[in-house]
Order: C-alpha cells, then sequence, then structure tokens
C-alpha cells in the first residue's frame, strides 16, 4: 500500500434523508434519529418545516431551495456545500422530499460524496408518488386492475426530440402511471398519451401538496383531464395518476373525508405548546399553520433561581403556574443535579391541569389543584392541606408575573419567594412559513387559548387588519376569559367552545359551518 500521506480529516458524515411527502408523521424513525443529532440540516423547498424543529436548537439550517422560481443554491455550489461541512467535521443531513433517490437529484449528491471520500449513508423516504395517490383513495396497485406501475418525470417536453421520457413507451406500458414534476405540462403530456394509444377515457387525477392540509385532487379522464386542471386553477407541487385504479378514489378516499379537512386553522401558542392542539387538529385533517406570539427565553436575572436550587429542602411548597415554568425549572434543575431526589420533600401545587399533567410525566404528585384556575383558588387548595403559616413557599413562575398569588399566600402567612424561571418575548421569525402563507391567503379559523395568546398574537399580527384584509377568518376562543380579551379588542369571537380545552374548541369547530355565513346572509 502507498503510504497515506495526508492525516485522516474528520469524522463529518452526509446522510441523504428522505422526508416523505408533506405528512410530518411519514418521515421515516431513522430520519428522525438522525435530525436529532444533525449539526447542519441542508433542505428543499417541499420538505415540510416541522420537521426542521426536531434538529436540535443550535443546528445549522441550510435552505437549498428549488421551486422553479425561487432563489436555490446551484447544484455544484450544493455539491460543494456538503462536502465542506462534512469536512469540517459536521454531521450533516441533507434532508430531501419524498424519498432521496426519486428524482430530486439525490443519486448526483451521493456520487459527488463519493468522489470527495465523503462519509454517506441514505435513508430512503415515503415517495409522494405512492404516497400521494394514497393519500386521495388510489392504491397504486389493485390486482383486478393491475400488476405494475411505472413512475415518470413530466419535466421535460414532450413536443422537444431528445432523449427525455419516451411518451409512446409510457403510453404502451400496461399498469398504473405516475408522473412527478408534470402539473404544468399536463395538457401536451395527455395529448402525447393519447396520440400514442392510449383511450382518452383512461381515469385520470392530479393531487397536490398531497398528504398534507392543503391536499387538493382533480378528477377526470384523460382527455379532459388537462382542462379539468386549468379551470381548477391546478398549480404545482402536484401529481398525476393515470389507470383503472383511479376508479377506486370513489372508494377509498378516506384522508379527504376527515372532519376537518380543506380547513386552514392558526394555532397561535408558543412552539412548545401549541404540540397537542396542533396535533388534534392535524389528525382531522386541517391545514394547519403554526404562529406562535410569545418565545420562552431564560430569565435575565439568574442568580435567584441558582440560590432557590441550593436551597430547595428548605421549602414547605414548590408552586408552578405553567406548563412553561414546570419546563424552564427542571431545565435549571437538571443542569445543577442529575438525581430528581434532590428536589426535597416538599409538597407541590399546580395552576391547572396542564402543569398538573407537565409535574405527572416527571412522576412527581401533585398535592394541590384548584378546581378553578384562579390564584386565590390555589392559595385556598394549599391551605386546606393545613396552615400556611410561617411556610415557607417557592413560587416557580414567569419574569414579571402579576403579584396576586404571592399576596394570596402572604396574606395566610407564608413566607414566599417568588423566583422568575423564564421571560417571554415577542416571536418574530417565521420558521415555518406560516406568517407568509396567513398573510397571503388568509385561514378559515384562528384559534385562541388564553388571554394572553390573543395580546400576543394581535400585537404581532394586528388582527383587526388581518380581518379586514381576509373577512372571511372567524375567531374561535376556548372559553369566556380568552374571548373578553377578544371583546377588548372591539371583535367578537365567532365560537366560544363550551368545553373549555383544546379538545372542546377542536369539537367546537368540527360543528361550526365550513365556512362563515357571507356578510349579506
Ligand atoms: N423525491 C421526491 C420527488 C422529487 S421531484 C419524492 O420521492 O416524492 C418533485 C416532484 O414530486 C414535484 O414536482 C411533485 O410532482 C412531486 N411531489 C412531491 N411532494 C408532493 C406532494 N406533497 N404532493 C404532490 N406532489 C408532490
Amino acid at each position: 500500500m502507498t503510504p497515506n500521506i495526508k492525516p485522516m480529516k474528520s469524522k463529518g458524515i452526509v446522510y441523504l434523508v428522505g422526508a416523505g411527502p408533506g405528512d410530518a408523521g411519514l418521515l421515516t424513525v431513522r430520519g428522525a434519529e438522525l435530525l436529532a443529532r444533525a449539526g447542519v440540516v441542508v433542505y428543499d423547498a417541499l420538505v415540510n418545516k416541522e420537521l426542521l424543529g426536531l434538529a436540535p436548537p443550535e443546528a445549522e439550517l441550510i435552505y437549498a431551495g428549488k421551486r422553479s422560481s425561487d432563489h436555490s443554491i446551484p447544484q455544484e455550489q450544493l455539491h460543494r456545500l456538503l462536502v465542506d461541512k462534512a469536512r469540517a467535521g459536521q454531521c450533516v443531513v441533507r434532508l430531501k422530499g419524498g424519498d432521496p433517490y426519486v428524482f430530486g437529484r439525490g443519486g448526483e449528491e451521493a456520487e459527488q460524496l463519493a468522489a470527495a471520500g465523503i462519509a454517506f449513508e441514505v435513508v430512503p423516504g415515503v415517495t409522494s408518488s405512492i404516497a400521494g395517490p394514497a393519500y386521495a383513495g388510489i392504491p397504486v396497485t389493485h390486482r383486478d386492475y393491475c400488476s405494475s406501475f411505472t413512475v415518470v418525470t413530466g419535466h421535460e417536453d414532450p413536443d422537444k426530440a431528445g432523449q427525455g421520457v419516451d411518451w409512446s413507451q409510457v403510453a404502451k406500458a400496461p399498469g398504473t402511471k405516475v408522473i412527478l414534476m408534470g402539473v404544468t405540462r399536463i395538457k401536451p403530456i395527455s395529448q402525447a398519451l393519447i396520440a400514442h394509444g392510449m383511450s382518452k377515457d383512461t381515469p385520470v387525477a392530479m393531487i397536490r401538496w398531497a398528504t398534507t392540509g392543503r391536499q387538493q385532487t382533480v378528477a377526470a379522464t384523460l382527455g379532459a383531464i388537462a382542462e379539468v386542471a386549468e379551470k381548477a386553477g391546478f398549480k404545482p407541487p402536484g401529481l398525476t395518476v393515470i389507470g383503472e385504479v383511479v376508479r377506486l378514489r370513489a372508494k377509498l378516499n378516506w384522508f379527504e373525508k376527515r372532519p376537518l379537512f380543506g380547513r386552514r386553522i392558526v394555532v397561535t401558542r408558543t412552539r412548545a405548546q401549541a404540540g397537542p392542539l396542533a396535533r388534534l387538529l392535524l389528525e382531522r385533517g386541517a391545514d394547519v399553520l403554526e404562529i406562535p406570539a410569545i418565545r420562552i427565553l431564560p430569565p435575565d436575572e439568574r442568580q435567584q433561581i441558582a440560590e432557590a436550587l441550593l436551597e430547595l429542602h428548605a421549602y414547605d411548597w414548590l408552586v408552578f403556574t405553567s406548563p412553561n415554568g414546570v419546563d424552564a425549572f427542571f431545565q435549571f434543575f437538571f443542569k445543577a443535579f442529575d438525581d430528581l431526589r434532590d428536589i426535597g420533600g416538599s409538597r407541590i401545587a399546580a395552576v391547572g391541569p396542564a402543569t398538573a399533567d407537565k409535574l405527572r410525566a416527571l412522576h412527581l404528585k401533585v398535592d394541590a389543584t384548584p378546581g378553578e384556575y384562579l390564584a386565590s383558588k390555589l392559595a385556598a387548595a394549599m391551605a386546606e392541606q393545613g396552615s400556611l403559616e410561617n411556610l415557607k413557599i417557592l413560587l416557580l413562575r414567569a419574569e414579571a408575573a402579576n403579584r396576586d398569588l404571592p399576596k394570596q399566600l402572604e396574606a395566610l402567612g407564608a413566607i414566599v419567594d417568588d423566583i422568575a424561571c423564564y421571560k417571554t418575548a415577542p416571536e418574530t421569525e417565521d420558521r415555518n412559513g406560516a406568517v407568509a402563507r396567513l398573510l397571503e391567503t388568509g385561514a378559515d379559523w384562528i384559534t385562541f387559548t388564553s388571554g394572553s395568546t390573543v395580546e400576543h398574537f394581535n400585537a404581532r399580527m394586528d388582527l383587526k387588519s388581518l380581518l379586514a384584509r381576509h373577512p372571511r377568518i372567524r375567531l374561535a376562543s376556548i372559553g369566556p376569559e380568552t374571548s373578553k380579551a377578544i371583546a377588548a379588542l372591539g371583535l367578537k369571537p365567532d365560537l366560544e367552545a363550551k368545553e373549555h380545552t383544546t379538545g372542546g374548541l377542536v369539537k367546537a369547530m368540527e360543528r361550526a359551518p365550513a365556512a362563515k355565513p357571507s356578510a349579506g346572509g
């Protein structure tokens, strides 16, 4: 062997990961694992941006683009970027829509990595060419109809002579045909297929934004599809399925029958808290726009929490007033200790069910929660367990939280340390593009789950001007307190949930008419 004079440079690696077709749930377990340890994520236009949240907060996120017209990194530059980041020792996740090797130039990227001697692995993904039809109620194969399917690119102009797709071969191939990237060329493509012998009565479906809440499907015959698509204003990204299997859509169209399918719904909680509501809505087929108005940051003053952590054993009660408070406190706690027993033997109070759930998830028993979520009720619930006279109480709250609760507790004789574990700040970034979409297209509902989300969202988006611009938007409130905050802006909620929980809010929207009744009646 010739001696290798170059030193081993790094342990950098590139993972070519399929992000799936759009539905975030269709990422593979392996893909999620790799995202969680990525130092750099390079992602394409069709990748669901929510998946980027699986990467560590400090990971570098690089948009590689590629929606025909937008600013995208040229392919050669992209190859260099992947090589350079890996050479610098990074764990790079190259996140590509669908499957990385079904079109989209994943093969070329792998070749370049191989040529540069960079370690790489491939994580296949759920391709839109199969999942898209499935979500429109179309199995790509079925024993009664066909025993093969063909996936072709519609990127090349069928009129152009050359080595592109041979449409006469496609027309002759038996079985289902799936065309990717062909939305704007559907007219010449369908004409070419008919000219090469396919029946103009062959069933066809076109599906855009498949597997997401924005999914839209048009169906017709091969002879009519171009006109039907044009009339529907059908635009990319989309795919086309051609073949007898399309008939099964009449029986198997499960996704588009979900109760909130086609409804665009804004979720206004912080990113960490949006989860449960967003998940419920996605399950019901809604097109969810997550637009948090605030984000949670460490408090400015950290000396107090540091001191309190050293004194935990001295407290009789620990009191949590929000799920954020629980998260923030335990972040500090586990930085200081690695044993949960260091929390000591104090009793624990939580102001509401979501806060209590967070504590129970840590296997901590909650000794007091008020029946109603008010400061006075919480103090009373704690006092029920015995006098608070001279007891030391640690309140773990947000910076600048209001003084009602400490006052109530002090009135009962307690010695209260009111300590900030976090602060809130206005959210200004639009990481998932949801703000841009809301401004451009409006929505069916904006959901509010607390008075403060109303205030913060209004400060960010200016509700009145948003409603003036998109009159079809309706406001959904979780309960009377939230409705009051909406009324304080001179607005009225279109709906108030009867049951004041996220589940109750979702149910109320399901029962409401699909669209806002027009002003005329
Ligand atoms: N590797 C991808 C395909 C990349 S080519 C995959 O396996 O799915 C990009 C084309 O894929 C788009 O032009 C469109 O035709 C199709 N596509 C990707 N995601 C889609 C989606 N959610 N709905 C409809 N078509 C989609």
